[in-house]
C-alpha cells in the first residue's frame, strides 16, 4: 500500500454535498480533487481544482476524467457500474465497483447481508402481481413494497397496510422488479459508518440515531440513545459487513432497532453518509477525512468522538429561511452547500450543535436540544 503523495489528485464522481465535503477534507490533507459532474457550478465542483463535465454513461467523459486523476472514488450510488468498471482499468477505484454493484440492488444487497450473517427483517423478491399476492400471504401486512433499484429518500416505495393497497402499489411503482419487506415497528433507526483501508484496517464511528421527516433525514443524534449492548451489536454488524464486502473507503450501515432491542439492517451505502455529517464538528477526524484517507492509502486513526452532537438538516426553502437566525445563534455550527435553488425536499445545508461528551440526553434533554432548530 503506497500512500498517495501530497498534491496528487483524487477524482470524485458526483457533484453533490458529499463530494463537496470530501473535497474539503482532501484539501486539508494536501490533495487536489477533480469532479465528474454535469455542472461546473455543482456543490463539489465549486471547491475542487477541476471538473470534467459528463457522467459515467459517457465513455468519452470518463476517458478525459481518468487522464486528470490518480485515484477515483464516488459520492453517490446511482451511477453506471459498467462505466466504473471501465475506469477501474485505468485508475484504482475505491470502493471497488463490485461493492457498488451489490448495493445498487435491494435484492442482491439483502441476500449479501443475510449471507454474511447480518440480520434483516423478512423480505421476498417480487416480479409480478401473482408473486406479490403470494409474498403478502407469506410476510403478512403491513409491508413495504420497494423498487429494487434507484430508490432514495422514500422514493420508489409504498406501504401496504390493507389488501386494497396491494394492486395500487404494484401499478404505481411499476415496472418490477420489486422487493416486499415486512414493515418493521421500530423503536428507532440507527446507523454506523465504518472506514476500511486498503490493508483491511477498520475503524467505526459511534452508532447514531436518525429521525426522518417526510422520508428525508431530519436530525441525527450522536451517540444513539440506546443501551450499550445495542451499540455493540450495531458496531459488530457494521464492521462484519464492511469486511465481507471488501470495502475500501466508507460503508454506512442503516439499521432498525425494534421494540425488543433487536437490530436489523435496512440498507448499505458505500460512501459518506448524511448521518455522519456530525463527525466534521464532533470528531478529530471526520467521516470525509476517513474516506479520503482510505482512498489515498493513508493510516486510519481511531474514529473517536470528542463531543456529543445533534445534526439538523436544512431541507427546502422553509428551513433555509432559518439561515440568518442560525448565523446569529450561539453554539450552532453552520454548513451550507452552495446550491442554487432551494427546491422543496432539497438538502441545502446542515447545522451541528455540540454538547459535552456524555451529556445527551441531559442536562438539556434531547427535545430541548432540538428546540433551538425550531
Ligand atoms: P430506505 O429507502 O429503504 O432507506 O427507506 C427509507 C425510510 O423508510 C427508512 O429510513 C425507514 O424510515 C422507512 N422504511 C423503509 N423500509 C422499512 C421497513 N421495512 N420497515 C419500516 N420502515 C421502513
Amino acid at each position: 500500500m503506497t500512500p498517495l503523495p501530497p498534491n496528487a489528485t483524487i477524482g470524485i464522481i458526483g457533484g453533490g454535498q458529499l463530494g463537496r465535503m470530501s473535497a474539503m477534507a482532501a484539501a486539508r490533507l494536501g490533495y487536489r480533487t477533480h469532479i465528474l459532474a454535469d455542472s461546473a457550478d455543482s456543490p463539489a465542483a465549486q471547491v475542487a481544482s477541476g471538473v470534467t463535465l459528463g457522467s459515467t454513461e459517457d465513455a468519452d467523459a470518463l476517458a478525459r476524467f481518468a487522464e486528470q486523476v490518480d485515484v477515483v472514488t464516488f459520492e453517490f450510488e446511482n451511477l453506471n457500474a459498467a462505466g466504473l468498471d471501465a475506469l477501474a482499468e485505468k485508475r484504482p477505484v475505491y470502493p471497488p465497483p463490485a461493492a457498488l454493484r451489490l448495493t445498487q440492488d435491494r435484492v442482491s444487497e439483502k441476500s449479501f447481508i443475510n449471507g454474511s450473517g447480518g440480520p434483516t427483517g423478512s423480505w421476498i423478491p417480487v416480479f409480478s402481481p401473482q408473486e406479490l399476492a403470494v409474498a403478502v400471504q407469506q410476510i403478512g401486512l403491513p409491508g413495504v413494497l420497494k423498487t429494487t433499484r434507484l430508490g432514495y429518500d422514500g422514493r420508489g416505495q409504498a406501504i401496504l397496510r390493507t389488501h386494497s393497497d396491494v394492486k395500487e402499489a404494484f401499478d404505481r411503482l411499476s415496472p418490477a422488479p420489486f422487493i416486499l419487506e415486512a414493515l418493521v415497528d421500530f423503536a428507532c433507526e440507527i446507523s454506523v459508518i465504518v472506514a476500511r483501508g486498503q490493508d483491511g484496517q477498520m475503524v467505526a464511528f459511534d452508532a447514531v440515531e436518525n429521525r426522518h421527516r417526510n422520508h428525508i433525514l431530519d436530525v441525527t443524534l450522536a451517540p444513539a440513545q440506546v443501551g450499550s449492548a445495542i451499540l455493540a451489536t450495531a458496531h459488530e454488524i457494521a464492521t462484519d459487513l464492511a469486511s465481507s464486502l471488501g470495502i475500501v473507503g466508507l460503508l454506512a450501515v442503516e439499521m432498525f432497532v425494534d421494540r425488543n432491542g433487536r437490530v436489523m439492517v435496512n440498507e448499505l451505502a458505500p460512501r459518506p453518509h448524511n448521518s455522519g455529517h456530525w463527525t466534521i464538528d464532533a470528531c478529530p477526524i471526520s467521516q470525509f477525512e476517513m474516506h479520503i484517507r482510505a482512498v489515498a492509502g493513508l493510516p486510519l486513526p481511531p474514529a473517536t468522538r470528542h463531543s456529543d452532537a445533534v445534526m439538523k438538516n436544512l431541507v427546502g426553502p422553509e428551513e433555509l429561511a432559518l439561515w440568518p437566525e442560525i448565523l446569529r445563534a450561539p453554539g450552532l455550527i453552520p454548513h451550507l452547500y452552495g446550491k442554487g435553488e432551494a427546491l422543496p425536499g432539497r438538502k441545502m445545508g446542515h447545522v451541528t450543535r455540540l454538547f459535552p461528551k456524555g451529556s445527551l440526553p441531559g442536562p438539556f434533554g434531547i427535545e430541548a436540544a432540538l428546540e433551538v432548530f425550531r
